[in-house]
């Protein structure tokens, strides 16, 4: 697998967002709604929605690094619609890795050119961190397994034609009972209510999903108990170490933007960027940054190169900080550039917003310190 997205790719993505994201994400953002159908197929044609399918299910067969890089790209200026073209574009790779013959032929076409969109369905309207506890119930039938309950919170939610949705088995089993089961959101027995309302995170489309007696057939067993909550866990090592890096790149533009503005902007004689306390200010931003980036470097080299626990601490370590780091650096951004700042022509204010919303996000950040926690005796032994 290529590590690196190459020019023609980046390219090709920072085309679709100068002219279908740049121009309209204030506006989705005003009339709080997610990006139109047709940007995801807008996504699809620039490739975002393949990029680490193999090859030989049709698309670009890149790393993570690299699905990481092309993400970030379009968080400079719309995190919440990357994080929602990404959780459509896990579902494409979920299937590429671990679906039939016949799923793949129904969904991975479609999920990778834009035309169906999928989600991945944990969270619970009273299940949120600790997703063992999860209520929602497969019970066996005579001809497959009934789902009962509901989902919240889940990106995509509203436009999701096919849903990950991970259930409970045995109920009192906790992990053990767990099981991913694909969920075809045209059948019956599954409604999605409206998203939330969400300052700075419509774009993502967070809505609840209610079962009532929805029926699964047996292949649509996606991972079995005893499999379900560990696929949910190597998956959401790489989702936290991208919603970091989605963090890191909305600091670097805020910087870029603030260095830009400042350069210009004229106050007592000299350009506002030359006065001590704002350089200092936004060297802080940029030390800060640094040190977040060199976090998410290391989460990528082990996911891509270590065994899968190899990857939750520095995984951990990377979403605490950048998310952390982003909502303080992000409001330095904006405070060098004066109320101008938060003009909504400027990403800043939206990117202060999804900062915050990135602290829940794949495992809130007390999760992430208790991650941290508890294994500090083994980390740290005496000298
Ligand atoms: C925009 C958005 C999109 C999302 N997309 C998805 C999605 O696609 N799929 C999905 O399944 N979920 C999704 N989620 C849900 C997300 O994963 C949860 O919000 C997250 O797991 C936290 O759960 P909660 O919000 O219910 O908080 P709770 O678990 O109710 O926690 C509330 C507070 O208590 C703290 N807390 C809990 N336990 C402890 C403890 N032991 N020690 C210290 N503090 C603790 C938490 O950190 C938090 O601050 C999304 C959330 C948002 C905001």
């Amino acid at each position: 697998m290529d590590a690196e997205i190459d020019g023609e790719l980046e390219d090709r993505i920072r085309r679709f967002r100068r002219e279908a994201v740049d121009p309209f994400v204030a506006g989705w953002e005003a009339a709080r709604t997610m990006a139109p159908v047709e940007v995801y197929r807008k996504a699809g044609k620039a490739g975002l929605l393949s990029i680490c399918v193999p090859v030989e299910h049709g698309g670009l067969g890149l790393s993570f690094g690299a699905k990481t890089r092309a993400f970030d790209i379009v968080s400079e200026t719309a995190m919440g619609t990357a994080f929602s073209l990404i959780n459509t574009h896990n579902i494409a790779e979920r299937f590429a890795e671990g679906g039939s013959a016949e799923q793949r032929e129904r969904w991975l076409p479609g999920l990778m050119d834009g035309s169906i969109i999928g989600c991945t369905a944990i969270t619970e309207p009273g299940v949120g961190s600790d997703a063992t506890a999860m209520t929602t119930t497969a019970t066996k039938v005579a001809d497959g397994l009934r789902i009962d309950g509901a989902k919240a919170w889940i990106t995509n939610a509203p436009i999701a034609d096919v849903v990950v949705a991970y259930v409970q088995t045995e109920p009192g089993s906790g992990a053990a009972g767990i099981a991913g089961i694909l969920v075809d959101t045209g059948r019956p027995g599954v409604e999605c209510a409206a998203a939330e309302a969400m300052v700075g995170g419509h774009g993502i489309g967070a809505g609840t999903f209610v079962f009532d007696g929805y029926l699964a057939e047996p292949g649509d067993v996606l991972s079995p108990a005893g499999e379900g909550f560990k696929t949910l866990i190597s998956g959401i090592n790489g989702a936290r170490t991208y919603v970091a890096s989605m963090c890191c790149a909305m600091v670097r533009a805020s910087l870029a933007i603030a260095l830009d503005y400042g350069g210009e902007r004229r106050a007592f004689g000299s350009a506002i960027v030359d006065f001590q306390g704002l350089r200092w200010s936004l060297a802080e931003v940029a030390n800060q940054l640094t040190a977040g980036q060199a976090l998410v470097a290391n989460a990528i080299d082990a996911i891509e190169h270590g065994a899968p626990r190899d990857a939750v601490l520095p995984a951990a370590h990377a979403k605490k900080f950048a998310t952390q780091m982003a909502e303080p650096a992000i409001a330095s951004c904006i405070q060098a550039m004066g109320a101008a700042g938060l003009r909504d022509d400027y990403p800043l204010a939206r990117h202060l917003a999804a900062a915050r919303i990135a602290s829940f996000t794949d495992g809130s950040t007390e999760m992430m310190t208790e991650r941290i926690a508890r294994t500090l005796p083994t980390d740290y032994p005496l000298p």
